[in-house]
């Protein structure tokens, strides 16, 4: 007896960029700046909430489209911040993270053949679900200038033809950390003019946006939330990546397609986290602190490396930081994320890893959503590189 041959339905994707920096990391014993995740806890509160609920019996099947407390919750936030007012029956949907939103948005409104438009470089579940879709990615590289990286909307409209489908944006943007502002949303919105092409904004991080900028949500747009799927995640907001719980809010229409999918992949969501959850969102301060509390450990590293021989990227949200290297070292991204990673003991991610051909900018990706001590000490080797 032997296992049936199976022809690879992904066959583009292997261990994950992330997966690898945080083994080598681990096996140096290196200050792991790689992959995106914050090494402090969560607010005490939050937990007691989940546990609250879990005490209370909270403990089986939520409804499909997430418990009503908390879509009310998100509906209510989504209004306040952005002024779209969401039907928290008919157009807010809770999921699995940001991750199963994206995929089921994907499967269920990409057809085999249609194109989807993904600008590069990009957050890496995009292609799959693409893939799984049978549709077909269609990369538009950012330019990057000396004010850092920005979509070109000219080479956006270049790409569209008869058979797009989707375009996916992403803002605050992984890896870049650059943000998209209002004229980005109304280029978006001629690109789609007259055509019956969807959005797909991926917003995880649209709370941590600096300096005093506003997150360009494209629910604040009405033309483009006529037409897209926005998602954003509670792991990023509330320091909880590992409780895996997000949302997708879109027009009714919408909402029922990707409800179709998401009702059979992976029926409904974890209900004690979303009780708890619910409860913890009705006090606003821990999301509308968020900008300052990073922006606070975006300046101490920024401020780290200002006098080191790497070159600062603008990091105007997520809690990333791309520098350039090249008055380091003249090895490829990944490569020189290696040697950082053996030799100076920090781990960061080659950008590279972010698009779908071989693309090399000289720029690794820092994240800082780290306990001060662990950005210093990481500081004191990269500095003196
Ligand atoms: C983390 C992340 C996600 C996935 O969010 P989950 O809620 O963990 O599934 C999606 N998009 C981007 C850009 C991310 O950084």
């Amino acid at each position: 007896m032997s296992t049936p041959a199976l022809h690879t339905r992904l066959p583009a994707v292997g261990t994950t960029v992330f997966t690898r920096m945080s083994q080598l990391a681990l096996e140096h014993g290196a200050v792991n700046l790689g992959q995106g995740f914050p090494d402090f806890g969560c607010d005490p509160k939050l937990v007691d909430l989940v546990g609250e609920a879990m005490r209370a019996g909270q403990n089986q099947y939520a409804p499909m489209t997430g418990i009503p407390a908390l879509r009310a919750a998100i509906a209510a936030k989504v209004e306040k911040l952005y002024g779209r007012r969401y039907d928290d029956a008919a157009e807010i949907t809770v999921t699995n993270g940001a991750s199963q939103a994206i995929q089921s948005a994907i499967l269920c409104s990409v057809h085999p053949g249609d194109e989807v438009i993904v600008i590069e470089p990009a957050y890496d579940c995009y292609l799959p679900a693409i893939a799984l879709a049978g549709g077909v990615p269609v990369p538009v590289a950012m330019h990057i200038g000396s004010e850092g990286y920005s979509v070109p909307w000219d080479a956006v409209a270049a790409a569209v033809t008869p058979r797009t489908r989707m375009i996916v944006v992403n803002t605050p943007h992984n890896p870049t950390g650059s943000i998209l502002r209002a004229a980005d949303l109304d280029a978006l919105a001629a690109v789609v003019a007259g055509t019956d092409i969807l959005v797909l904004s991926d917003e995880v991080y649209e709370h941590m946006v600096y300096d005093g900028e506003q997150h360009a949500s494209v629910s604040r747009h009405p033309v483009l939330a006529e037409r897209a799927f926005v998602v954003s995640s509670f792991g990023k907001t509330y320091h909880v990546t590992g409780w895996k719980v997000g949302y997708v809010a879109a027009p009714a229409a919408l909402t029922a397609e990707f409800r179709k999918v998401h009702q059979y992949n992976v029926f409904s969501v974890n209900t004690p986290m979303q009780h708890g959850i619910a409860a913890y969102m009705q006090d606003a301060r821990p999301y509308l602190e968020l900008p300052a509390f990073y922006q606070r450990k975006r300046d101490l590293f920024r401020a780290g490396l200002a006098g080191s021989r790497f070159e600062l990227l603008p990091s105007n949200g997520t809690y990333f930081q791309c520098v350039r290297y090249d008055a380091i070292s003249g090895l490829p991204e990944a490569e020189f994320a290696t040697w950082l990673t053996v030799e100076a003991n920090v781990a960061a991610i080659p950008v590279s890893a972010f698009y779908s051909r071989p693309t090399e900018s000289g720029i690794v990706r820092f994240c800082f959503a780290k306990k001060d001590e662990t950005l210093r000490k990481a500081l004191e080797t990269l500095s003196r590189l």
